[in-house]
């Protein structure tokens, strides 16, 4: 078992639009390769507090990153902090404002856009900033920082998905056909990806509804969906909470850490 853990974070994907829209991905499952979970989001439904979650595993209403406009670092330890400091290499293809949170705020492109420091949280990143930033690109930019430094934690967050909902809606052909774009994309990575053992999430913060946005209750806001791949899982039918996927990832890494984590979803 390889205990590299990869997080693919795929904005503003919707539950129901990722079971009817990524073909590949669903292939995975019909072929038991991957298993698919679905997660509610925690409150408020909106990006910048749920990457704080996912990574911390702390609420946003608990680690005050409670709304997009809340430009500092976190306050509290994420699998990133843990690996770095644990000896372990971390990597982020991501949106600036997981830069903002884990390594420097506020993002200064010049500076950040490309980053290499062993002493920072995200050792080695590519960062963006604009929210049509091309999901190939970020896929490239991933792929790059994964075959150049080997990262024991790669985060791979993409955009385009989110930027159609909030251009279109849920319900619109430009959103379902951007969730099919990333379906796509993935499956030009996720075969060397799975061949070489990685233990891979893919997920995404929070949902989509038709008033083009997202941040309160409504199902389709909350609801997103989870598919584990690797035999660091269990595949069992268990309930996973969005809180827990950070203990997931800190248990995959090896990481010595106090976060919570379904137990019974690993292997
Ligand atoms: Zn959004």
């Amino acid at each position: 078992m390889n205990d590299k853990v990869i997080l693919v974070v795929l904005d503003g994907l919707n539950l129901k639009v990722a079971q009817d829209c990524l073909g590949y991905l669903n292939g995975l499952v019909e072929y038991k390769k991957a298993t698919q979970y679905s997660l509610y989001s925690e409150l408020p439904s909106l990006s910048r507090p749920l990457y704080e979650c996912i990574l911390t595993g702390v609420t946003p209403v608990e680690s005050g990153i409670v709304h997009n406009n809340v430009t500092r670092r976190s306050l509290f330890e994420s699998v990133f902090s843990l690996a770095q400091a644990q000896g372990k290499t971390t990597a982020a293809a991501a949106y600036h404002w997981v830069s903002e949170l884990y390594n420097r705020s506020p993002y200064d492109a010049i500076r950040d856009r490309h980053t290499h420091n062993e002493s920072l949280q995200i050792q080695h990143g590519v960062f963006y900033h604009w929210d049509h930033y091309p999901d190939q690109a970020l896929m490239l930019d991933a792929e790059y920082l994964r075959q150049e430094f080997d990262p024991d934690f790669l985060l791979v967050h993409s955009m385009n998905i989110d930027d159609a909902g909030h251009k279109f809606g849920l319900d619109s052909p430009e959103y379902r056909n951007s969730a099919r774009h990333a379906d796509i994309l993935l499956s030009d990575f996720l075969p060397t990806w799975i061949e070489e053992g990685y233990q891979i999430l893919i997920t995404s913060d929070h949902g989509m509804n038709n008033d083009k946005s997202h941040g309160g209750t409504l199902v389709e806001e909350r609801e997103v969906p989870l598919y584990l791949i690797g035999d660091g899982f269990s595949h069992l039918d268990v309930a996973i909470k969005q809180t827990e996927l950070c203990g997931l990832m800190c248990e995959l890494l090896g990481l010595q850490h106090q976060k919570a984590f379904a137990e019974d979803a690993l292997a």
